[in-house]
């Protein structure tokens, strides 16, 4: 998608207000990494949240927290986004921002390595699992995505396209190969039907049978 394009969905459906502002600008101040989902990004995952009705959303890959306050803001009061994150200045720079959103009681920071933490939710239920952190162990998140969604949750992931590394064959690092076996997955995997939305870095989005 063009700037352009970016910038007009992004003007009339996806503006930034004052607490994502601030969260940005300190952000990019306290050199945090410069990787969030764009707005308009978080629009369509509030969209797609709100069309399942989802209450329960597990993020991987919290960073400064600017993806999971756009989801829990399309998540009824009693809802819940539990978001995982390995870095504690990350979660901490986080946390202060789920307060001054109002939302500290609706995001559930865990803090950990996420193949470490996921185990803790076996036999739980999500409506819809964000998987945004490390791309090597998507394979892996894949599987973990398929036992802890229920029946039309929703599996997504950012950087499907991985700055179009995914689609150069001569690409072979780890990180790619993860994100190609995760869309190879995706779209071969019987349990799940999904594509490539290509907005930011490609988000893949599928629904789980
Ligand atoms: N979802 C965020 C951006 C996440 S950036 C947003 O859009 O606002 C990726 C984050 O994943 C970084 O903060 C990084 O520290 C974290 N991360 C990387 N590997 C991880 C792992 N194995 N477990 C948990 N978090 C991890
Ligand atoms: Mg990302």
């Amino acid at each position: 998608m063009s700037d352009r394009v970016d910038e007009y969905i992004a003007s009339l459906f996806a503006r930034d207000d004052d607490v994502l502002a601030a969260l940005r600008e300190a952000a990019d101040r306290e050199g945090l990494p410069p990787i969030s989902i764009s707005a308009v990004t978080g629009r369509l995952l509030q969209i797609l949240l709100s069309a399942i009705g989802a209450t329960r959303v597990l993020e991987v890959g919290t960073l400064g927290g600017y993806s999971a306050i756009w989801m829990a803001r399309a998540l009824p009061e009693a809802g819940r986004v539990v978001t995982i994150e390995v870095d504690e200045r990350h979660a901490e720079f986080a946390r202060r921002y789920f307060a001054r959103a109002g939302l500290e009681a609706r995001i559930d920071l865990r803090i950990g390595r996420a193949l470490d933490v996921l185990p803790a939710f076996d036999g739980e239920r999500f409506d819809a699992i964000f998987l945004d952190a490390d791309k090597e162990p998507l394979p892996t998140y894949f599987d973990w995505a398929l036992r802890l969604l229920r029946p039309g949750g929703l599996l997504i992931a950012d950087n499907a396209l991985w700055g179009g590394r995914v689609l150069d064959p001569e690409t072979a690092d780890e990180g790619t190969k993860g994100v190609r076996e995760f869309n190879q997955r995706m779209a071969s995997d019987d349990r799940v039907r999904g594509t490539i939305v290509p907005v930011g870095d490609g988000l893949a989005v599928g629904v789980v049978n």
